[in-house]
């Protein structure tokens, strides 16, 4: 057992309940026990205390967009289009193996953590021929630093030379990729409520992938019960390319190969028109918003406040490491903020629809809002306790607002189902240095081989 005390909370539960001085109860069951306000006062015997003073504690956040083998190739075509950039990059992206995604996938972890990320997925899509298990190098790095993981199996199968932007040499058969799909659901996926690995499956991208895989691909998921992940909307030459090979949008190809629903997140949703909001509203279909990401690779920004009238599930995602740098999620709660703020005014989102968004709303995406998400006796103990009295925040009362209008603030202790992953700043189960000089490595494994 764990009882944290005397720190703020926000619970991020339904009636958005806030303590100013208040405690966390976790039971042995890694779930949450109680939760309220004042010291607690039943027993709790046996219980690591931990003092929260100075501290505010919340849900931990939940990434729902990454691309963490990037890491490798971070600082790399740093002022070129989304398409411009990807052509850069594929070639070196071709020369991946498990060594260099498990090494990037632990440093790009092991940060995420510290910025108050419980869980993450992953969209890994480039699977060389001769690179061994990536999957299954990145579901190590992900044990190892104990955070809850949903990693998908993507996929590639349209090429250059069939009229895709990737290289041939980056691209799987479209047979070969479904049958490592199902595979990777029939030996990973656990879908049980406590679940520390689930599988969704994520064909890449509408310029990446043929429509035989698109569609086969919703129809395997479905099958297996699992969840379907894709880029959608990301660019204007994204849309262009939809217009020219299949006559219509994208949101209108997804809805044509089976792609809208609530089993559907899909990432960005920068360019969608009142039309696309309003379908993926009536679906349930959620969206990974990647405001840093889009800002970098100067994508445009998404439109959160007509996303989040429509009832469209939304959540945080930092995006792939090397198309924003940062990866921080904690970070990414400002960045939402200001995105909204600088589309809509002040009044378009405020810092606690920002915090909602990175945590129950990617819980939504995640389809675990039973599981993890909020505050409330019952859910599973994903929290993280950030220290807001050091110079940067003290003297914001609001603490929330000092959270997330804030410098990125120290995580003191991040719990996942009970467990510490972080403890006073630093990782529990892993050492950042360690994990730092594995992954400069095979960044230069990385670029010497391609
Ligand atoms: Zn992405």
């Amino acid at each position: 057992m764990i009882l944290v005390e005397n720190a703020a909370i926000a619970t991020v539960d339904p009636a958005g309940r806030e303590f100013t001085s208040g405690h966390v109860l976790v039971g042995d069951d890694g779930r949450i026990a109680a939760v309220g306000a004042g010291p607690f006062t039943g027993t709790a015997e046996g219980a690591r205390r931990i003092d929260g003073t100075g501290c505010l504690v919340t849900p931990g956040l939940v990434n729902t967009h990454h691309h963490l083998y990037q890491w490798a190739t971070r600082g790399l075509a740093l002022d070129e289009t989304l398409f411009g950039w990807l052509t850069t990059l594929y070639p070196i992206w071709g020369r991946l193996d498990a060594e260099i995604v498990g090494a990037a996938a632990g440093a790009g972890l092991g940060w995420l953590a510290l910025s108050g990320c419980t869980t993450s997925m992953d969209h890994h899509y480039v699977f060389p021929r001769d690179g061994g298990d990536v999957l299954a190098a990145e579901i190590e790095a992900a044990r190892a630093i104990g955070l809850r993981f949903h990693p998908t199996r993507g996929s590639m199968d349209l090429s250059r030379k069939d009229g895709g932007l990737p290289p041939d040499h980056v691209v799987e058969d479209t047979d070969e990729a479904l049958a490592a799909t199902e595979a990777a659901i029939d030996h990973w996926h656990d879908p049980s409520p406590e679940s520390m690995l689930r599988i969704a499956v994520a064909p890449c991208s509408p310029f990446s992938v043929t429509t035989r895989l698109m569609t086969e691909s919703a129809e395997l998921a479905r099958r297996k019960g699992v969840r379907l992940h894709t880029h959608l909307a990301e660019t204007d030459d994204e849309e262009e390319f939809c217009l020219k090979q299949f006559g219509c949008t994208p949101v209108e190809y997804a809805e044509r190969v089976g792609w809208l629903g609530d089993d559907v997140w899909l990432a960005h949703g920068v360019h969608l028109d009142d039309s696309a909001i309003t379908k993926l509203g009536a679906t349930g279909t959620g969206v990974a918003h990647c405001p840093s990401s889009n800002a970098r690779l100067g994508a445009g920004s998404a439109r959160v406040r007509e996303l989040l009238d429509h009832g469209v599930p939304v959540g945080l995602g930092v995006d792939g490491a090397a198309s924003q740098e940062v990866s921080h999620l904690g970070a990414e709660l400002r960045q939402a903020l200001y995105t909204a703020r600088s589309r809509g005014g002040p009044q378009a989102m405020d810092a606690r629809e920002a915090l909602r968004l990175g945590t129950v709303g990617g819980a939504r995406c995640l389809g675990r809002q039973d599981d993890i998400g909020s505050l409330e006796p019952g859910k599973l103990a994903d929290l993280v306790m950030w220290r807001l009295d050091g110079l940067g925040h003290d003297g914001i009362d609001d603490k929330v607002a000092a959270l997330v209008f804030g410098p990125p603030a120290r995580v003191d202790l991040a719990l996942v189902g009970g467990r510490p992953v972080v403890e006073r700043g630093e990782l529990t189960n892993a050492d950042a240095d360690t994990l730092t000089a594995r992954a400069r490595a095979a960044h230069r494994r990385l670029l010497r081989v391609a």
